[in-house]
């Protein structure tokens, strides 16, 4: 669900779980040119407010760059190797 909503029409919208002042949101999207969509994160399902282009929610986001900086520089590439292998599984190999 991809809703613009502007500032008068944002408490309409504060009963929805996850919206406002859960820490799921990014407020410092807001001011940007369509900073204020109403998105549901890709993994854990929340409604937030922030960017169009965000699809994941902010403290899913932390908690993936945490995850990321726990990881040494092989698991990193181990992991990255492993994307790759599913890109090309489900879009092809790049000719
Ligand atoms: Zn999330």
């Amino acid at each position: 669900m991809k809703l613009n909503i502007e500032n008068e029409d944002l408490t309409k919208f504060r009963g929805l779980a996850g919206v406002s002042g859960s820490g799921h949101s990014w407020p410092e999207d807001y001011a940007d040119d369509n900073g204020k969509y109403l998105n549901q994160c890709l993994t854990c399902n929340t409604h937030f407010m922030g960017h169009k282009r965000r699809n994941v929610c902010k403290l899913c986001d932390t908690e993936n760059q945490r995850w990321w900086e726990s990881l040494s520089d092989e698991e990193r590439k181990e992991h990255i190797a492993s994307v790759a292998g599913e890109v090309n599984r489900i879009f092809g190999p790049n000719d």
